[in-house]
């Protein structure tokens, strides 16, 4: 039997990926390094379904369809490398190699190059939902060689998450554009849970409010404008409790990991000029709470304001109010992603498709919503949209939540809860909207100190004046 397409790693993703397209009609051929886990793979979860085993790449690649495709799965890095090389020798001009792991993408667009050259056709494709994506529709954002992608469509159409009936999975655009994509995902994937993440304390530190109270506001905000996935897990985690009848979530360490895809955003919005604040914040907010024990001697000698017992008095209002500022926030954060990513179009000169790809998150990954949705048809309505905030949806839905916003922030600033995510995406908004920001000072000083020069409003302009040049 020759397969549709193989596929390399038969850890967490790789296998429940290969399940996937066996559920979906297509034939796949599986291998791993460690061979014995393509054996242990066949005679359980592969058991009687469309998918045969290899027990070397050469075996593999001569159980494949031409043009043959290749899917990695493996650790990201080095292991990518070495298996593209260990396939090179056995595969012709053509064949079609899909790196689907969390490849950076720089090291995508340099794998791309290189295999170009040789005639192989490359795909770097992002792949979220975890396992149970994997398993059962994740969102899929593949790019690199556009003339790989009438061969793997099929594949990846069928496979991937379904929203309102369409595929969360579309070509992106050449080159890294496809992990690049996901890294922007990922960092947006911060953004949210960092709000998520206030919005929790707030309701803890300043309202008094229980666990079990703070899932119940979740679970009704669920049902509303922020309606997602990650909405919906921390309504499930605030209401689990241990086996003493206490919160679970209290008695984990506020120490927070990461793994290194919203520092590689923030570190590309730097490089791009690119104010994507939230997603920055968010990851420093990581970094902050790391410092356990100088927080812990720090919370002992530092002063603050103390927060009166029974503070809120309207706790509807409270709760409102707090759920426009999450709304706007998120508003702000997405606006920026899209910043960032229509700014690496132009630098990186990549054709980017705007409503498909707010469409691939819109289901499957972690970041999925409803918002998603009216994402996607802001950017339909005007797929060269500047900005969210310029379509009639989201400038109204930021104008409207405005007053919220700035009654939350106001409020947590006044009794010393800290809430970065939600500060930086008001900041940003009140900078975006002001015609006029104090940068003429910031020149001034430029040029006193550096000679840096500085261009004058035209207005100003005159002979002793000179409008001069942006620099
Ligand atoms: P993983 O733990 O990242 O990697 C394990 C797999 O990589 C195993 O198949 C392992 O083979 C193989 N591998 C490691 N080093 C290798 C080498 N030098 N040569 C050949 N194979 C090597 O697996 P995963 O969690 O399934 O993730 C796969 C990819 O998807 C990663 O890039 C990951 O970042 C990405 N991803 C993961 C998730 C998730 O929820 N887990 C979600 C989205 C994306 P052996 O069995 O021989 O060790």
């Amino acid at each position: 039997m020759s397969a549709d397409i193989g596929l390399i790693g038969l850890a967490v993703m790789g296998q429940n990926l290969i399940l996937n397209m066996a559920d979906h009609g297509f034939t796949v051929c599986a291998y791993n390094r460690t061979v014995s886990k393509v054996d242990h793979f066949l005679a359980n979860e592969a058991k009687g379904k469309s998918i045969i085993g290899a027990h070397s790449i050469q075996d593999l690649v001569s159980k494949l369809k031409r043009p043959r495709k290749v899917m990695l799965l493996v650790k990201a890095g080095n292991p990518v490398d070495w298996i593209i090389e260990e396939l090179l020798p056995f595969l012709e001009k053509g064949d079609i190699i899909i790196d689907g792991g969390n490849s950076h993408f720089p090291d995508t667009n340099r794998r791309y190059e290189d295999l170009t050259k040789k005639g192989i056709l490359f795909v770097g494709s992002g792949v979220s939902g975890g396992e149970d994506g994997a398993r059962l529709g994740p969102s899929l954002m593949p790019g690199g060689a556009p003339e790989a992608w009438k061969e793997i469509k099929d594949i990846f159409q069928s496979i991937s998450a379904k929203a309102d009936g369409e595929p969360c999975c579309d070509w992106v655009g050449p080159a890294g554009a496809g992990h690049y994509v996901k890294m922007v995902h990922n960092g947006i994937e911060y953004g949210d849970m960092q709000l998520i993440c206030e919005a929790y304390d707030i309701m803890k530190r300043v309202g008094g409010f229980t666990d079990k109270e703070i899932g119940d506001v979740f679970s009704n905000w669920n049902s509303g404008v922020l309606d997602s996935f990650l909405i919906e897990i921390t309504r499930d985690i605030l209401k689990f409790n241990d086996v003493d009848g206490k919160p679970l979530v209290e008695k984990i360490m506020d120490k927070a990991g990461q793994k290194g895809t919203g520092k590689w955003t923030a570190i590309n919005a730097l490089d791009l000029g690119m104010p994507v604040t939230l997603i920055g914040e968010a990851v420093f907010s990581r970094c902050l709470s790391a410092l356990k024990d100088d927080r812990v001697r720090a919370s002992k000698v530092l002063a603050g304001p103390t927060i009166p017992k029974d503070l809120i008095k309207d706790k509807k209002q409270f709760v409102d109010d707090l759920e426009q500022a999450l709304y706007a926030s998120k508003i702000i954060s997405y606006c920026q992603g899209f910043m960032l990513i229509r700014e690496a179009a132009k630098t990186y000169g990549w054709e980017l498709n705007f409503p498909s790809i707010a469409l691939m998150w819109r289901g499957g990954c972690i970041i999925r919503s409803v918002f998603l949705g009216e994402i996607t048809k802001a950017y339909r309505s005007n797929p060269d949209l500047e900005n969210l905030l310029f379509d009639d949806f989201f400038n109204n839905a930021v104008s409207k939540a405005q007053s919220g916003w700035r009654k939350t922030i106001a409020l947590t600033t006044t009794y010393g809860i800290p809430t970065p995510a939600f500060a930086t995406a008001l900041a940003f908004y009140d900078g975006y909207r002001s015609e006029r920001l104090p940068a003429n000072l910031l020149q001034a000083q430029r040029d006193y100190f550096g000679a840096h020069t500085f261009r004058v409003l035209p207005e100003c302009a005159s002979d002793n004046l000179p409008l001069g040049q942006d620099i």
